[in-house]
């Protein structure tokens, strides 16, 4: 690919939100491009059965066709991260991992959000066989189990009334609850068991998540550990550029029409804020990838 090549659409990110806005955006006849690694995609290590018409499909396998969809409506795929991103109006110019410098008519970004781990022993070895990063993807995997939350704040709390619904027993661990009082109040006339002022430890198994050990030695046997503390945002790229973020500066801030406040570049997916769930990630990429490519149609010849 040579540097300094002009795309009307660059869209940053493979997973579900960028592959379905290169859908949307190669079928208008724009050129697109599509950089990042599948493999960092959070739908990778999936196993999906919510999202319509498919019941039971690993997310490898969905990240793989739409990939193939994407090209063959005339995607280019780049398999880099950017490094830089700046204005040069009324185009953006980018810059790559291997130093390919880029320019685009229009952006989206696309690009994810990291869930925010504990750290602690036997979380990345049981990751997908008890431990979990999303309660509203896998409550049902532990219909009838004893679990765990943990996180203090409103994600964690509301994910520990989720799982009501269907494991036997909820434990919720926190240093601090850290919500409103109407949430508090919920959380604790409910059947959830709240171990306050506690931290996990480890996390114990052999093939799967057995138990948490707590910060005192206190070992709770459960066999799912939903671990709920929040996101860290993929932002430096966004804010650099002058982004607009939201109320909590936790996600870019987009209109309906998935546009920021940056004419020319569009949000779609997990870095615009929850639910974290493809169905979110693809409806808003298509609405992002129609709008790039009508913008790029209104502003007509240049460079
Ligand atoms: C274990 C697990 C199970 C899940 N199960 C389900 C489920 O059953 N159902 C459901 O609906 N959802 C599920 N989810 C959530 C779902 O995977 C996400 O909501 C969805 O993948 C978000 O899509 P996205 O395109 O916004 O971001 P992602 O899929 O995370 O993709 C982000 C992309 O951005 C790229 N990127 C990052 N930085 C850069 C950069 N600097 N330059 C270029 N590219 C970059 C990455 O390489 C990646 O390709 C699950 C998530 C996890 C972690």
């Amino acid at each position: 690919m040579a540097s300094n090549k002009l795309y009307d659409v660059v869209i940053l990110g493979t997973g579900p939100a960028g592959l379905q806005a290169a859908i949307h955006a190669a079928r208008k006849k724009v050129s697109v491009l599509l950089m990042g690694r599948p493999g960092k995609s959070s739908l990778f290590w999936a196993h999906v059965e919510n999202f319509y018409a498919i019941a039971n499909a690993s997310g490898r396998e969905m990240l793989r066709i739409g990939r193939e969809q994407a090209m063959k409506f005339g995607t280019e795929i780049l398999e880099e991260d950017v490094l830089q991103l700046s204005a040069a109006e009324p185009l953006f110019n980018i810059t790559t991992e291997s130093n390919l410098e880029l320019q685009t008519k229009a952006l989206i970004i696309a690009t994810g959000t990291a869930r925010k781990t504990l750290g602690v022993t036997g979380e990345k070895e049981f990751l997908g066989r008890g431990v979990s990063y999303c309660v509203e993807c896998d409550a049902n995997f532990f219909e009838g189990a004893d679990v765990a939350v943990v996180g203090g704040a409103s994600a964690a709390v509301g994910g520990a009334l989720t799982l009501l619904d269907y494991a036997k027993t909820v434990h919720l661990i926190c240093e601090k609850l850290e919500v409103t009082d109407a949430l508090k109040r919920q959380v604790e006339e409910s059947a959830t068991v709240i171990h306050a002022g506690r931290k996990v430890k480890e996390i114990v198994g052999r093939d799967s998540a057995e138990a948490i050990v707590l910060g005192d030695g206190t070992k709770i046997p459960v066999t799912g550990v939903f671990i709920e503390l929040g996101s860290k945002g993929v932002m430096e790229l966004a804010t650099r550029i002058g982004i607009q973020l939201d109320d909590e500066m936790k996600y870019i801030q987009t209109t309906k029409k998935m546009e920021t406040n940056i004419p020319g570049i569009y949000a779609a997916g997990d870095i615009c804020g929850p639910p974290w769930q493809i169905a979110k990630a693809v409806g808003e990429g298509c609405v992002a990838g129609l709008g790039a490519a009508a913008y790029v149609k209104k502003l007509g010849k240049v460079g």
